[in-house]
């Protein structure tokens, strides 16, 4: 097969021998959870130095075979992102700027040194998932499809040096509301640990930044809260981001302020979608430094009343309680404040089609 990037791109289908049964697929979809039930297909796309981008394929969602000396399970070679197909208002299926995913994989790809896969074979490799399995997609309210699109090195070598062969692949999991309890604000652990530093790969989507955040995030559970909030690496002092959602702060005078991006914060989209959606509001958004001292000061003096997080997963979500690096705090009322719910609502109406959509960030799926 020619190198995909020079010809006209398109899926070789794989037949499904035994999909899931209808009854057993609309029992998962009445209470998906988040993340562990997976939808009938995937879609697989290998790369060599010498073919390219070759053998694309949609066929039954299962194991893939991997050489155990494949470099992905000894150096982490591994890229990810993460977007979701939202029922429409009136019925069809939309995707939310899968071409910013897209772009951000092969900022990620370059990172970590691996091969780019242009834009549109990423986007139309989605489309078509969504396409295979529409019917995955929940009804329950807030429901959605997550699609997971990633790379691995599949090269059996364990000298230390960029692999020469990769897999993409992408699959599909119906998704509820992403935090299990529901809860209208979430309540934040201030990490010792830190996430990412000048130089590292903070600003990649890769599993290795995840890996690092398991044990912080495990102590922010132990210690009854969400999530963790993490601070920069030099001085331990300026806050980032939580594991995997970005932040934004409201102030009293109605203005946001949202960590700048500092090379070691993730570029998340929502957190690009809702800066757009806030200045056309008539909001004042700065993008800038915020101490974690500053951060306690200001919800005690009541000059901040309102924190979100923001990401694909979760959407928005209020930030209630802060503890932790001498810090104990509650913001506002503890509740999801006004801004909060304001920008999670005009963000979720364009997501569903229910509002218009004048940046043209929604991408249906016919
Ligand atoms: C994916 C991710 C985000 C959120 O990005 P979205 O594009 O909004 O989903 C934020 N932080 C980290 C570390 C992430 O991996």
């Amino acid at each position: 097969m020619a190198n995909l990037a020079e010809t006209e791109f398109a899926l070789t289908p794989l037949p499904h021998p035994t999909p899931t049964p209808a009854d057993v697929r609309e029992q998962i979809l009445q209470a998906p959870g988040f993340g562990s039930h997976f939808s009938d297909h995937m879609v697989s796309i290998d790369w060599s130095e010498e073919r390219g981008w070759h053998n694309a394929t949609i066929g039954p969602r299962g194991p893939i075979p991997l050489d155990p000396a494949a470099a992905v399970l000894h150096y982490a070679q591994e890229i990810f992102e993460g977007l979701k197909a939202y029922q429409q208002a009136d019925g069809g299926i939309a995707l939310f700027r899968p071409e910013a995913n897209a772009a951000r994989f092969n900022t990620s790809a370059r990172r970590l040194a691996m091969p780019e896969l242009p834009e549109h074979i990423f986007v139309e490799a989605i489309r078509e998932l969504v396409r295979a399995d529409r019917d995955w997609l929940p009804t329950v309210e807030g429901g959605s499809l997550y699609l997971r699109p990633f790379m691995i090195a599949t090269e059996a070598f364990l000298g230390v040096r960029p692999a020469k062969q990769y897999k993409f692949l992408v699959i599909a999991s119906p998704a509820g509301n992403y935090f299990k309890s529901g809860a209208p604000a979430v309540s934040i652990w201030v990490s010792q640990y830190t996430r990412a530093a000048p130089g590292g790969t903070g600003e990649a989507k890769c599993g290795g930044n995840y890996a690092a955040s398991l044990v912080p995030q495990a102590e922010a559970i132990a210690r009854g809260h969400d999530q963790v909030v993490f601070l920069d690496a030099a001085e331990h002092k300026w806050i980032e981001e939580l594991g995997g959602m970005n932040l934004y702060f409201v102030f009293r005078d109605g203005t946001l302020l949202t960590p700048a991006l500092s090379g070691t914060i993730l570029r998340g989209i929502t957190r690009d979608s809702i800066l757009t959606l806030a200045r056309e509001q008539g909001l004042t958004v700065r993008e800038d430094r915020y101490s974690i001292d500053q951060w306690r000061a200001d919800a005690e003096s009541g000059e901040l009343v309102e924190t979100f997080a923001c990401g694909t997963a979760a959407v928005v979500t209020a930030v209630g309680k802060v503890c932790g690096h001498g810090a104990d705090f509650t913001i506002g009322s503890g509740g999801p404040g006004q801004l909060t719910s304001r920008l999670k609502d005009s963000l979720v109406a364009i997501q569903r089609g229910s509002a218009p959509d004048v940046h043209g960030w929604i991408e249906r799926i016919d």
